[in-house]
């Protein structure tokens, strides 16, 4: 099963054209390790491009992110 993490938006001006601007994504860990190596957004599951960091359970988890977790998880 693919490792999933959730971080919160640590830069706004990332968050472009979504009507929730301040919710956290689920992002595969894989790729949270490479957003911290290079400093390059991530994609979240919702598709999102979103910036993680390392303050978690700031912001409310994206309702999109948590339906498509709970698909994968559900196929697990
Ligand atoms: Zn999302």
């Amino acid at each position: 099963m693919t490792e999933l993490d959730t971080r919160p938006i640590d830069n706004p001006a990332l968050d472009t054209g979504d009507d929730e601007p301040k919710n956290s994504h689920y992002v595969k860990k894989e790729d949270i390790m490479r957003s911290a190596l290079d400093g390059t957004p991530a994609v979240a599951l919702c598709g999102k491009t979103w910036m993680p960091n390392r303050d978690p359970e700031k912001y409310p988890i994206c309702p999109k992110c948590v339906e498509l977790m709970e698909m994968l998880r559900s196929m697990d």
